[in-house]
């Protein structure tokens, strides 16, 4: 039975399973609230999905992806090895028991539930980031207008539906149509293939992994262990405190988060979590700009983010459906330089580096999966798919609210882990 607000007592230590984005701003908040922490990663801090994803902290495109449309790109996946939506053909019976429950949540109704949900979470997702910037993280945020791309006028009819949709959830976004030649003028990098571009005002930007460089850093600054290359098998709750099992025996704390992004649902099983989380695994890039980018570009059709990034720039993409732990797939680069190198002039493709293929954790309904699960002083805070940079420092501050007084935040109702 889960504990009640009353008899809560906050832990003093608490342990943290994976050092993303996520995990980290569990860590930092907590600290926040006097907790000393210790985070423990299988690999290293950025690991997983965090290190080298878009970085667009866009509350205005932070949006559930079930929805019908994906069961159409389902079946033009299997029909074409270059979709940038795709399966990776397994055995895994995980991945047909992911597929099976996110197929379920792929209703206009579903979609809707789940974006009233992510409406009061993108709403206060700003302002998480602007306290851990007040409180000492290192962050580069920089404002920018992304700008959606069409190379015709029709193709922008699913993007402006999902805009709309967002606002009739009550969401205020504020978005423009321009014109090709518009778009240009602003952005001389933009080909004269395309013909309209949408523009979404106020949103942000940052590279990831000196987000995660940034977090960790004050972690440690403010007394916080970090400790890599330790996989965590196990977690239990045993005579009033939290065991979790590593390779060098077993590691003890008042509370764990589960924050293991992709690989969580192995961990959180027998906790009374039963939303299975799995790899939604995008890829990136980044080439060589010597004229900088104005701002943000997304090429809806295709599925590519631009991120301005120093003197390069990242290109970010790819939804393939598979396990986190499966090899990376060569050729997915170049289907992304095909699919855009039209849309885009002055890019030396020649100059690509940093290819990477990061795990999105993404959760059969759609919906992130925080807070307390079954077993007291377990907790897990995963499953934002796309969107757990946007989501990321808000879920660690609600969930450090959450575990240190007992009461559950109104905000994380609909991210119970044990929905
Ligand atoms: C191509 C791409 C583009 C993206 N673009 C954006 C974007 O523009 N904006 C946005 O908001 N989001 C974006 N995302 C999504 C975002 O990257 C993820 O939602 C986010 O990074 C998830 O963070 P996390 O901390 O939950 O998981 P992760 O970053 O995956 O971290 C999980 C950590 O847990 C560790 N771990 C796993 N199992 C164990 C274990 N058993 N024991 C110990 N440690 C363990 C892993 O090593 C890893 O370091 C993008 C993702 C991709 C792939």
């Amino acid at each position: 039975m889960r504990q009640m607000a009353s008899e809560h007592r906050a832990p003093s230590r608490v342990l943290v399973i994976g050092s993303g984005i996520v995990g980290m701003s569990c860590a930092w908040s907590l600290q926040e609230h006097g907790v000393e922490v210790c985070v423990v990663d299988r690999r290293r801090p950025g690991a997983g999905a965090s290190w080298q994803n878009a970085g667009l902290v866009s509350p205005a495109m932070c949006v559930p992806l079930p929805e019908p449309s994906i069961l159409r790109y389902g079946v033009r996946a299997v029909l074409s090895p270059r979709s940038p939506v795709a399966l990776v053909r397994s055995a895994d019976p995980r991945l047909a028991r992911f597929m099976a429950a996110m197929v379920r949540s792929c209703t206009t109704a579903s979609w809707r539930r789940s974006m009233a949900s992510y409406r009061v979470l993108n709403e206060l997702a700003a302002d998480a980031f602007a306290h851990q910037q007040a409180g000492g993280v290192e962050l580069e945020l920089h404002r920018g207008d992304v700008v959606a791309c069409f190379a015709h006028a029709h193709e922008s009819a699913g993007f402006l539906h999902e805009m709309e949709s967002v606002v009739a959830a009550g969401q205020a976004v504020e978005v423009s149509l321009l014109t090709g030649d518009e778009v240009r003028s602003n952005e001389p990098h933009v080909s004269d293939e395309v013909e309209l571009g949408v523009r979404v005002r106020g949103q942000q930007y940052l590279t990831p992994s000196r987000y995660v460089a940034a977090l960790a850093q004050s972690v440690r600054e403010r007394g916080g262990k970090i400790v890599e290359d330790t996989p965590i098998s196990a977690v239990e709750r045993r005579h009033g405190v939290v065991v979790a099992r590593g390779p060098q025996g077993e590691l003890e704390a008042d509370a764990a988060v589960v924050a293991a992004g992709a690989w969580a649902t192995d961990l959180l099983a027998g906790h009374g979590v039963r939303v299975p989380v799995y790899g939604g695994r995008g890829y990136s890039f980044t080439v060589a700009a010597p004229k900088s980018f104005a701002s943000p570009l997304y090429f809806p059709v295709a599925r590519v983010a631009l991120t301005p990034q120093a003197d390069r720039v990242r290109f970010a993409g790819i939804m393939e459906f598979g396990s986190p732990d499966a090899s990376l797939q060569r050729a997915r680069f170049g289907h992304m330089v095909q699919a855009i190198r039209h849309l885009l002039v002055d890019v030396d493709w020649s100059t690509m580096a940093d290819q990477w293929m990061g795990p999105r954790p993404l959760s059969a309904d759609g919906v992130p999966l925080v807070g307390a699960t079954a077993t007291p002083g377990v907790y897990a805070a995963g499953g934002h798919g796309m969107w757990g940079v946007t989501l990321g420092p808000l879920t660690g501050s609600l969930l450090a609210r959450q575990i240190t007084t007992g009461v559950t935040p109104p905000e994380l109702r609909p991210l119970d882990p044990c929905r």
